[in-house]
């Protein structure tokens, strides 16, 4: 690192278990973040501002005037735009030293594969069932670690799935991809704009920890009600008949 990055890191380099040796790591590091929303903006800005090395942004959506209220990375004038454009452009205001790749696509199957067996860590950032059991196949099949996330109304859940441990469990053995959950329309839900940034940038945290090696990990589910700011956390193992990550 330059005199500029140990300056701008150095609030990190200070703590014992960052250092400089962590920092290095996290600018070597590369994190996929899938869904560039509510949790995907705060979390993209807490990677980029804490030095991560490469952020690869995918979200087929435009900016529209409703998801200003808790979208942080955008403004009235990113209407119309497309979002990971909007958002590339205003990281690389925040750190210049960030390589964003921005993809304005839905992922599909083959896609996830291919950029989940590129990246060290994986944010799902997603507001739909349907992309986070994709996402968790492909972090399953590289043995990659998954950091989940979803908030709606004043509920707010996290978890970090750490597929290079085996006896982690996956995203599937919590939510079965044959299960009765019924999905939530994000899209005509309210979403408490706080909210997504506590969960965002949780996952931006457990992220870096993972990356940095620093503590424990979210290997329990998080759920948090925003309402009586309570929150709890609940110890998921690995279902053994989980069709995803079963040997
Ligand atoms: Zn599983």
């Amino acid at each position: 690192m330059n005199d500029q990055q140990l300056l701008r890191y150095s609030r990190h380099i200070l703590l014992p278990e960052i250092g400089i040796e962590g920092q290095e790591r996290l600018r070597a590091a590369s994190a996929l973040i899938v869904g560039a929303g509510g949790l995907g903006c705060p979390a993209a800005l807490y990677l980029a501002a804490s030095g991560f090395g490469k952020l690869t942004l995918a979200d087929p959506d435009k900016v529209d005037l409703t998801n200003l209220q808790r979208q942080i990375l955008y403004g009235t004038k990113s209407v119309g735009a497309p979002k990971v454009d909007e958002a590339r452009a205003a990281l690389a205001a925040f750190n210049p030293e960030v390589a964003v790749t921005a993809l304005q696509k839905k992922l599909d199957e083959k896609a996830l594969l291919d950029l989940v067996g590129k990246v060290d860590v994986v944010l799902d950032c997603s507001d739909n069932f349907a992309t986070r059991h994709a996402v968790n196949r492909a972090c399953v099949q590289h043995h990659k670690p998954l950091v989940s996330g979803a908030a709606i109304r004043f509920d707010a859940q996290l978890m970090v799935f750490d597929l290079r441990k085996p006896e982690a469990p996956c995203y599937g053995c919590l939510f079965p991809e044959d299960g009765e959950i019924e999905e939530v329309a994000c899209s005509t839900m309210g979403v408490f704009a706080p909210l997504t940034g506590v969960v965002g940038a949780m996952q931006a945290m457990e992220a870096i920890k993972l990356i940095a090696g620093i503590g424990e990990s979210a290997a329990r589910l998080q759920v948090f009600d925003a309402k009586s700011a309570e929150w709890r956390s609940v110890k998921m193992g690995k279902d053994p008949a989980c069709k995803v990550c079963r040997p």
